[in-house]
């Protein structure tokens, strides 16, 4: 069960509600009346998820002199599956409500049995929230009441289906329709999609969409270690779409089937301090978030509890983020040893060694898996920076103005440019030529209508950091246009030099 979420400033229904109306996200195929688990990006979400990718290849590539990038196909060969163990084992434990034809997790289905003075009245059940325990306790007093039991009920002891007693599962009612006797014991469903390659569609076509990018980066560690550009240590970064068939895909996208990943296998030696080198890239992610905008404050460690670890991790360590709806993971960074490589030079006969000169030796190189879905990152930066804000105008009047502190580095986009009038032809042409300009390199608005402050809040409620206002002092007198900075919404003037000034510091 995730921890209780601080008090959230904006409601996942108010984030949806705005992704949708400003064309960040939508349902995808909703003429169809949509696909759960399935989602487009709109003219704005693609321009911000573009930027957090692009961040990320360029701090952890571009700017790193020991990490390379690939890009491999989403389609490999199925013992890629077989030798990762995802064909056995990637699979989450599934509990059918026979009545509904609902389907749970079993990990993320809680119930409690209903004990008054000693003695069970019944079972509650309900999902996992932030909630979850005081909606079981809520159940377990109505149940009490309704049944008319005297006596003291005992406060109630929270499980996932995944320990549930076989003589319980009978006993524990569906969430769906309330009653028990309809849901079935957990059994493993494997949630890689399957599909055929070529014309025949038998045994020996299927094939699978990947359920992650990183299996890419162990399949062609030789392909690039021959290359010779790399020595240890050294990482393979990649960036790409993966496929999961969730039992229940839900927050939005957090959870969805289909979502994008960004991922690096930072390769040791055998011998190298792996908790050193764990630690330094939980610090590395980190830091790659706040610089993106994510506050500190938001931003928490889980340790996975060595007995709950596979028998070849290490340690892994989550960098969690207070979602509205709790605290939940965003990014993974796992020490796996040398397990990856080892099963892929088992199943494929090809040695995954690297010489060391020092000692003489080959071995197997260990890794550090920093791992790391966009689509999580994207949700987390717009529950951060969402703001509704009360704000009094030059008249006093008091409005409200709903903004999105989005870092400069990946607002969708950088900057309105704004003409005060559109019927005077000279304030246009102005506001056309820097708009052209600035167009060359950043993703800018040209918006001339409506009132001004209009156009500001237009502008706000999509993360745009600055908007410049072209007006008669512009052609007039000294050439400087307005700058309107969104948090503060304080305004000066500024040269054209100036400003490519500015951004070229703020957006990097
Ligand atoms: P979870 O426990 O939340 O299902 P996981 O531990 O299975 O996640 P990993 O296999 O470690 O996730 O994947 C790495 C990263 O990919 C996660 O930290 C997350 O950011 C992202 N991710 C995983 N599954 C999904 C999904 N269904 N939708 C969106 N992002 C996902």
């Amino acid at each position: 069960m995730s921890e209780p979420a601080a008090p959230a400033s904006v409601s996942m229904e108010t984030l949806v509600s705005l992704c949708k109306r400003r064309g960040f996200i939508f349902p995808s195929s909703e003429i169809y009346g949509g696909i759960n688990g399935f989602f487009d990006y709109g003219p704005l979400g693609v321009e911000l998820k573009k930027n957090i990718r692009d961040c990320w290849w360029s701090d952890m590539v571009r700017r790193r002199d020991d990490v390379v990038g690939i890009e491999t196909s989403i389609i490999m060969h199925p013992k890629v599956w077989e030798a990762s163990g995802h064909v056995a084992g990637f699979s989450d434990p599934l509990v059918d409500c026979k009545a509904s034809k609902q389907r749970y997790r079993a990990d993320q289905l809680f119930f409690s049995p209903v004990t008054v003075e000693g003695r069970v009245i019944g079972y509650v059940s309900a999902l996992e929230s932030e909630r979850t325990a005081s909606e079981l306790q809520e159940a377990a007093e109505l149940m009490k009441r309704k049944k008319a039991v005297q006596g003291k009920l005992e406060p109630v002891a929270p499980r996932d289906m995944t320990e549930a007693r076989p003589e319980e599962i009978e006993l524990i009612p569906s969430p769906a329709t309330g009653e028990p006797g309809s849901l079935t014991p957990p059994r493993s469903f494997n949630m890689m999609f399957q599909t055929n390659v070529g014309a025949m569609t038998d045994a020996a076509s299927v094939a699978y969409l990947r359920p992650e990018t990183a299996q890419g980066m162990f399949a062609d560690f030789k392909a690039v270690w021959d290359t010779g550009r790399v020595k240890l240590p050294f990482g393979i970064a990649q960036i790409g779409k993966s496929f999961r068939n969730e039992i229940t895909p839900r927050n939005f996208i957090f959870r969805s089937r289909e979502f994008e990943q960004m991922e690096m296998e930072y390769f040791i030696h055998e011998d190298a301090d792996w908790a050193k080198s764990h630690r330094e890239w939980i610090n590395w992610c980190k830091g790659w978030l706040m610089s993106i905008g994510l506050p500190e404050s938001h931003l928490s460690e889980y340790d996975h509890p060595k007995e709950k670890l596979a028998f070849y991790s290490r340690g892994t360590t989550d960098i969690m983020f207070r979602y509205p709806f709790g605290v939940q993971e965003l990014w993974g960074i796992a020490a796996r040893g040398n397990y990856d490589l080892t099963q892929h030079e088992k199943a494929s006969g090809v040695p995954q060694v690297v010489f060391d000169e020092a000692t003489k030796k080959k071995f197997v190189p260990h890794v550090i898996e920093p791992a790391v879905g966009v689509d999580r990152i994207f949700l987390a930066v717009l529950c951060a920076g969402y703001a509704e804000e009360d704000v009094t105008d030059d008249k006093g009047n008091v409005e409200k103005r709903t903004v999105l502190r989005l870092s400069p580095r990946i607002a969708p986009v950088k900057v309105a440019v704004l003409p005060l009038l559109k019927n005077k032809p000279e304030l246009v042409a102005r506001a056309r030529l820097l708009y052209q300009k600035l167009q060359r390199r950043y993703a800018v608005f040209y918006d001339e209508s409506g009132a001004i402050g209009r156009r500001y809040r237009r502008q706000d409620e999509i993360g745009t950091p600055w908007c410049v206002t072209i007006d008669f002092e512009t052609i007039e007198a000294d050439g400087s246009f307005t700058l309107r900075e969104r948090d503060s919404m304080q305004q000066r003037r500024i040269q054209e030099a100036e400003l490519f000034a500015l951004l070229d510091q703020k957006v990097y």
